[in-house]
């Protein structure tokens, strides 16, 4: 088992490599198929030696080896992220296809937790992966039958999509939402949403007491990525404990 999940672990670090490169083009309209990775100050080419996942970042003490640019710390942090979420999917699900579907529905929030943090954009392409990932999820864990997951769909992106009448809220969280719910059904949905929720007012007035004014509006699609994170792994855990408590 430990084999496995360190397996898990480096493929999961190569994966972040690649959501890197998605975080950084998706929103900027790039391709992302083509083209090589370059440093972002000094344009030159990097090579698989500048590139290994985590290690290239350490070994060069966070600089570019070129420019000696600093690199953010948030490229070995996706990665890292990612491995570990890939080894927690493993660790909650075992060696099934249910693991590996989360683990990417997992990938793609951390590419939404970005670019909706960066740029206040939550890419469709990832939100389709995660539809994707429901299908998948629904032929491989019987579990949670069709009905549950359709009403995941929409029971939070259907009040979204009124308050965004409103211009309360993006279209890209409805998106994100109506994904999320085929994947998860609508109980562990709501507990994505409150989460996020919770979480995202918290984040907004520490921010607004240290910073004065955070002057832009809240990534919420930050949030509920985290908060959907949290669901696949302890939702159904955290959920069986609360309603344990009323009874
Ligand atoms: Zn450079």
């Amino acid at each position: 088992m430990t084999f496995f999940l360190i397996v898990v672990f480096l493929f999961g670090l190569c994966i972040g490599s690649f959501l890197n490169v998605l975080i950084y083009r998706l929103p900027r309209g790039l391709d992302i198929a083509h083209g090589f990775s370059m440093c972002p100050t000094c344009q030159h080419r990097l090579y698989p030696l500048d590139l290994v996942p985590l290690f290239s970042w350490l070994f060069l003490g966070g600089k570019c080896r070129y420019c000696k640019a600093k690199i953010s710390f948030i490229y070995p942090f996706v990665e890292l992220l990612n491995g570990l979420l890939w080894v927690g999917m493993a660790m909650r699900f075992g060696l099934t296809v249910q693991a590996l579907a989360y683990a990417i529905v997992a990938s793609c929030l951390i590419v939404v937790a970005f670019t909706d943090w960066q740029h206040m954009e939550i890419p469709d392409s990832m939100s389709v992966v995660i539809a994707l990932m429901g299908l998948v999820l629904l032929a491989a864990d019987g579990s949670l039958p069709l009905s549950a997951r359709i009403i995941g769909a929409l029971c939070v992106s259907v009040p979204m999509a009124l308050l965004a009448l409103a211009g309360a809220m993006g279209g890209g969280d409805i998106k994100l939402m109506a994904a999320l719910g085929l994947c998860l059904g609508w109980k562990l949905t709501l507990f994505t949403t409150f989460f996020g929720a919770v979480l995202g007012t918290l984040v907004f007035f520490l921010l607004f007491k240290t910073k004065a004014k955070l002057g832009r509006m809240i990534p919420f699609g930050t949030f509920l990525a985290i908060g959907g994170v949290c669901a696949v792994l302890f939702g159904d855990a955290f959920i069986g404990w609360y309603f344990g408590l009323l009874v």
